[in-house]
């Protein structure tokens, strides 16, 4: 998975998790669903402003939870 950036005319900058490669040209924007165009940034801005530094740090943490945990048990192996 990979964030995306858009930006709410109203709300302003919100972050979106997509598969890689799938992220559209506007989302909406999850406040008020307006159509929110992606904001180009590069994944890694060495000048980020302190908020979305600490909201990135903040994706960062929940990567540590990994998606799957065990496997499904349904097939017994012999
Ligand atoms: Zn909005």
């Amino acid at each position: 998975m990979a964030t995306y950036a858009y930006r709410c005319p109203d709300c302003g900058t919100f972050d979106v998790t997509r598969p890689m490669g799938e992220a559209p040209e506007r989302v909406e924007c999850p406040r008020c669903a307006a159509s929110s165009p992606r904001q180009w940034t590069a994944p890694l801005l060495a000048q980020m402003d302190p908020a979305l530094r600490s909201a990135l740090a903040r994706e960062e943490k929940s990567r540590d939870v990994p998606e799957v945990v065990t496997r499904a048990s349904g097939t017994t192996r012999r």
